[in-house]
């Protein structure tokens, strides 16, 4: 398949320039497209054969929903029945944005696209490219992240063309997604309004909407801990680079002395490293490969660049990554989250 590529800028954005991508939605095919958070792959989400393509496409396990992307709050009610008015309240404050709200189906929403369930993902998202583009197909867009399943999810048009090329009808490049994580996925489905995935909406700014909202319990889950996660994809290896990537927990002189101890070894047995570092600690790492996050106290400027490190370091083929640990409240909780799973859970804990 010849996949078509255009580059669009979403200031000076032309109505006629998503003209081709709305119609392929229409018609059944795939278009990829920035959001805010990541890129997504999008397909009509009410044709069942559509959502399947976007399985094949990433090699994603069937079981594992897709979330439904909407241009208008109102269109929450053609996709979802009972839904409660903590719905509504969230959708005021938060929508448009990074939040996804599982709600009860209608029949109109195929089990294809929910991976089986009886319940749908919606979110409508502020990237002015993907809500013009979900508006002019006039359909409603299943977008999963646009990665091969299990990768890294994609933040730049790049990422999109490396996993994607070939595989889908067409990829709009719009510059890089500003927040590079997921959405946060709120689940009102049962008597208590539960995290599913954390996110840059964090329980905190929530809470303020919804008081009693919690955390699944899976959510920060080691696997030893045998926690079923809610959210079907919380249970596959995901976001992970190619390397064996391991975190360092502590306090930061242990940490760094510790990483440099293992940089060493490794590159003086000839292996490639690659070093997670903030800019606070980046000069103290004279081994590998080392990389920034920005400072440590800058979690947005963390979170954005996260995925985009772990797919630099598989471009270069790093066989070891050693990442330091950042803190696990508001936004930090939707990082270690990530890169907890990137990790495959090896975390070292140097106290
Ligand atoms: P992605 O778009 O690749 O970030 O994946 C979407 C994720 O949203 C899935 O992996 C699920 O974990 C979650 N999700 C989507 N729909 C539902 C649903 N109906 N119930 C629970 N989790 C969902
Ligand atoms: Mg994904």
């Amino acid at each position: 398949m010849n996949t078509i590529i255009i580059k669009v800028d979403a200031e000076k954005l032309r109505a006629d320039e998503l003209d081709q991508a709305a119609e392929y939605l229409r018609s059944g095919r795939l278009v990829a497209f920035p959001t805010e958070t990541v890129y997504g792959l999008g397909a009509d989400a009410l044709d069942s054969k559509a959502a399947h393509k976007i399985y094949e496409a990433k090699g994603r396990p069937s079981d594992n929903p897709l979330i439904v992307h909407i241009a208008d709050v109102k269109d929450m009610e053609k996709l979802a029945v009972d839904i409660p008015e903590e719905a509504y309240r969230l959708a005021n404050v938060f929508w448009p944005g990074p939040l996804t709200m599982i709600l009860k189906k209608n029949e109109v929403v195929p089990y294809s696209t929910t991976g089986g369930l009886d319940t749908v993902g919606i979110r409508l998202p502020a990237n002015k490219i993907a809500r013009d583009l979900i508006a002019q197909a006039g359909v409603f867009v299943a977008a999963p992240s646009a990665n091969i399943s299990g990768k890294p999810s994609p933040t730049q048009a790049e990422h999109v063309i490396n996993d994607m090329k070939d595989k889908i009808d067409m990829i709009i490049d719009g510059g890089r997604a500003t927040l590079g994580l997921e959405s946060t996925i709120v689940d009102l489905t049962g008597p208590t309004p539960m995290i599913l995935r954390p996110g840059f909406i964090t329980l905190e700014m929530l809470e303020h909407v919804i008081p009693f909202i919690q955390y699944d319990p899976a959510i920060l889950m080691k696997p030893e801990m045998d926690l079923v996660p809610k959210a079907p994809g919380m249970k596959y290896r995901h976001y992970a680079p190619e390397g064996c990537l391991t975190i360092y927990e502590g306090d930061t002189k242990a940490v760094i002395k510790a990483i440099n101890r293992e940089a060493q070894s490794k590159q003086e047995a000839g292996e490639s490293v690659g070093i997670i570092a903030t800019e606070e600690t980046k000069p103290y790492y004279p081994y590998g490969t080392v990389k920034t996050l920005g400072s440590r106290w800058d979690e947005a400027s963390i979170a954005a660049g996260l995925y985009e490190i772990l797919r630099a370091f598989d471009d270069m083929h790093t066989a070891y990554i050693y990442s330091e640990s950042f803190a696990d409240n508001r936004l930090g909780q939707a990082i270690m989250n990530r890169l907890l799973k990137a990790a495959g859970y090896k975390v070292v804990n140097i106290d």
